[in-house]
């Protein structure tokens, strides 16, 4: 029940407002099914067959959240039940994501992941990639997605003032974005940006979504 303390520990420190997404990836649906059992219920897995199997295993008022790179010829396994896609990087997968939800008859919330690291990444849109897809006519066609907001991932590096600059840097794209009401109001509300390392840099950037597992958890052992 280590998690369980550590997760209450944790939300203690987090400013209400603020959601925490639970990254479960490589724990067992034990361990999941305790901090479930405890009252929290937003879990986020980066690997769409571990999100799959576990979505079959666990309780079905689960909210699930994909925070790790999609293709598009997976989308269709967490159609049916994923509530938010935080890593969407592009125009592509969103029609993929819609196509899919559509068969499903539900609508499935979509967050634009842009790069904003250091490191070199296939992942990821740069600021101009991330204004077509924003400002793209397609997406008016696009009935059974949400974009609700932005996510980014801060450089591996201890340096504070370079998270901070990152964190900050795609808090006004967000902003500037809100501002032009390209989305309905209240829609585009979402950023998702903090892990275990940088959460306390990210709350302090204003952020409204941190994606947190090994501060619950423990270390992980990595994945394959
Ligand atoms: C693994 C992962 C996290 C959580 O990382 P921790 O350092 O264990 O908190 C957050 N976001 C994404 C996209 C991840 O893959």
């Amino acid at each position: 029940m280590k998690s369980v303390q550590n997760i209450q520990g944790l939300l203690k420190t987090i400013p209400p407002g603020i959601k925490l997404v639970v990254v479960s990836k490589t724990r067992t649906s034990a361990e999941i099914l305790e901090i479930y059992q405890a009252g929290y219920k937003i879990f986020g897995e980066n690997r769409v067959q571990e999100l799959t199997d576990k979505y079959h295993r666990l309780p079905t008022d689960i909210e699930w959240h994909m925070v790790g790179h999609l293709q598009t010829n997976k989308v269709k396994y967490i159609a049916p039940f994923v509530h938010l896609v935080h890593s969407v990087d592009s125009l592509k997968l969103l029609q993929v994501i819609n196509n899919e939800a559509s068969k499903n008859n539900r609508i499935i919330e979509c967050l634009l992941e842009v790069h904003i690291a250091r490191e070199e990444s296939k992942f990821g849109l740069d600021r101009e990639g991330l204004k077509s897809i924003i400002q793209s006519p397609d997406l008016k066609d696009l009935n059974f997605i949400r974009i609700t907001g932005l996510m980014g991932m801060a450089s591996f590096t201890d340096d504070v003032q370079v998270i901070s600059q990152e964190f900050r840097g795609l808090r006004h794209t967000f902003e500037e974005i809100a501002k032009h009401n390209y989305f309905s109001p209240g829609q585009f509300r979402e950023l998702s940006m903090g892990m275990s390392g940088d959460y306390k840099i990210a709350i302090e950037e204003g952020i409204t979504m941190i994606r947190i597992g090994t501060l619950i958890f423990g270390e992980r052992i990595a994945q394959e």
